[in-house]
């Protein structure tokens, strides 16, 4: 069990965590896979699929569904959801996955479309997109779940589903940096001096936090201008969730993009959109 942030987070933000968690439990106990040893070249997921079930799906949808509806009464996906055939569903956990973008946001928000999801509900493409992201998340954690990528992985894209991380911490002990994924959680170890994104060395990194919580710093690289969230856990008894240190350390994205730096959870995103 890791340690929890002091810092109070979005309580829908939770809620939400708290659902994906339950059903990623569900969906090891329904669907679960041999765990296999890797030695993977790129990301697991490059060339498999993780196990889907359209029931579960729409049953966690209904779950989220209401989670929303409750926090933001203008969201309503129900009865949008209770339309949805079961070959809709398998339909869009497939063309998510087959999707030539890795950025999982973007592919889904391509997804939305080709599928034409937003003509069933007056809700914009782009939030439809983010709630059904929200809904597939427990079929990627179950999987990463289940999955033992070796060792050895320098890259800074995850492992298993290929995302990059939004965060990361420095674990106790060794203070060795540990980077983690915002789609299925999954945790690696990486270099503190090489910038994920671009791999440039940061010997001169800059680092930016507020005074009253050290702890908790944006790395930034000023070759590719993207930034890192990292907490500083070499004094803790463990290291930490991240998702919820993510939730809890919005300000942080705040002062970065103030600064004009971008997160490194979504580089493809901005490289297109500098072209
Ligand atoms: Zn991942
Ligand atoms: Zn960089």
């Amino acid at each position: 069990m890791k340690a929890e942030p002091k810092a109070p987070i979005l309580p829908l933000l939770r809620q939400i965590l708290d659902v994906q968690r339950y059903y990623r439990d569900i969906v090891i106990a329904e669907l679960p896979l041999t765990r296999k040893t890797w030695d993977i070249q790129n990301y697991i997921l490059e060339c498999e699929r993780i196990l889907f079930s359209p029931r579960l799906f729409r049953e966690i949808c209904i779950r989220l569904a209401s989670l929303m509806t409750s926090h933001i009464p203008e969201t309503d996906f129900i009865s949008l959801i209770f339309n949805l055939e079961d070959s809709t569903l398998e339909a869009l956990a497939t063309t998510v996955q087959c999707c030539l973008e890795p950025d999982l946001v973007e592919a889904m928000g391509i997804t939305v479309r080709e599928l034409r999801l937003h003509k069933l509900c007056p809700l914009d493409p782009s939030v439809l997109a983010e709630f059904f992201l929200a809904a597939i998340v427990p079929f990627y954690i179950a999987y990463a779940y289940q999955q033992a990528p070796k060792g050895d992985w320098q890259q800074g894209w995850c492992p298993v589903c290929g995302q990059y991380p939004v965060n990361g911490y420095n674990r106790p002990g060794d203070g060795r940096r540990i980077l983690g994924c915002w789609m299925c959680e999954t945790e690696w170890i990486h270099s503190r001096l090489t910038c994920p994104i671009c791999s440039s060395s940061q010997e001169g990194q800059l680092m930016l936090f507020l005074e009253e919580d050290s702890n908790r710093r944006i790395q930034v690289c000023d070759t590719c201008g993207y930034y890192l969230k990292i907490t500083d856990c070499t004094q803790a008894q463990t290291g930490c969730d991240l998702q919820l240190e993510n939730a809890a350390t919005v300000f942080l994205d705040i002062l970065a993009q103030r600064k004009g730096y971008r997160p490194a959870s979504h580089p493809q995103r901005f490289t297109r959109e500098m072209r």
